[in-house]
């Protein structure tokens, strides 16, 4: 069984021009090892346009075969499409008490309605201003909602990456263990699964470029090797995030990283990388699925 790596990047499309450079020199460095990156793109970054920077960036990647995708509309906080989820309540353990404060000016944008005409601005935004028509999304800070699936349900997209396999690559935060090794949740399946709405959840394995990472260098680098040799024995397809902003945090590190792990899936005979709107177009995507999620949303 070979196994499709997506190296994905989030929060493309917010920010200045250091996060354009850091997007842009991330993807060439993927293309420099014949891979391509699954950008998840805000298309309204804070409630303002893109920047005609970030287009021409972003133009330019799509046409080099960088995948972009849906990440939200605006992404002004952490709870656009539901209440804050695990691990980014780990990253921020404040999400859980702003959420309670905010909660009664919160709760009501979680209708099927509000979400879908999000998601719906998103997709003319990402088809006027790129060209790209997303199949897949990406929920902001990885808060859903059970609405949420029904809304890409009835926007045409099926496919969701929020949910996390392993979120290890936040324990070297001050307020976290501290212990850089494999630990991975078993509250849902590591292979792409059937969720609410009949989306399909496809999990993200972790991240080890988030800031700070590079200190532990050398722990998170063996932990990124770990972790993909073992999604070979369990899923066809397996996500690995990166964010802009943690990439060129120091993208020496991201790329010796990255660099480190294309070497040791081909080395090993793991598989090869692909991009999630390649999967779900030929269908690998779907061959990928196994089971059923649980009913585990709060909401
Ligand atoms: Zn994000």
């Amino acid at each position: 069984m070979a196994t499709w790596y997506i190296w994905s990047m989030d929060d493309v499309g917010a920010g200045g021009s250091d996060m354009v450079d850091a997007t842009r020199r991330f993807c060439r460095f993927l293309e420099s090892l014949g891979a391509r990156a699954t950008l998840f793109v805000v298309p309204k970054a804070g409630g303002q346009p893109m920047s005609p920077e970030w287009i021409d960036a972003l133009r330019e990647l799509r046409d080099s075969g960088h995948d972009l995708q849906l990440h939200g509309l605006t992404h002004a906080d952490c709870y656009e499409f539901g209440p804050p989820n695990w691990p980014a309540t780990a990253i921020m353990p404040a999400f859980i008490e702003e959420f309670e404060r905010r909660k009664e000016e919160l709760l009501p944008r979680y209708t099927v309605e509000n979400l879908r005409v999000r998601m719906e601005e998103g997709i003319v935004i990402m088809q006027d201003a790129l060209d790209v028509h997303p199949t897949a999304f990406r929920a902001p800070c990885g808060a859903m909602c059970k609405a949420m699936f029904t809304a890409l349900r009835q926007v045409g997209i099926g496919y969701e990456s929020a949910m996390y396999i392993s979120g290890t690559g936040y324990e070297h935060l001050p307020h976290r263990s501290g212990v850089i090794a494999q630990r991975w949740e078993n509250n849902i399946p590591h292979t792409p699964f059937r969720w609410y709405s009949d989306v399909v959840e496809v999990p993200i394995l972790n991240e080890y470029t988030w800031r700070g990472a590079w200190q532990r260098e050398q722990e998170f680098i063996a932990l990124a090797k770990e972790d993909v040799s073992r999604i070979a024995q369990e899923s066809t397809v397996a996500v690995l995030l990166t964010h802009t902003h943690g990439v060129g945090d120091n993208i020496d590190y991201a790329f010796r990283l990255v660099g480190t792990v294309v070497e040791h899936v081909r080395a090993n005979g793991l598989g090869d990388f692909a991009t999630m709107g390649e999967l779900i177009a030929s269908g690998e995507m779907d061959r990928a699925v196994r089971g059923t999620g649980a009913d585990i949303l709060p909401l």
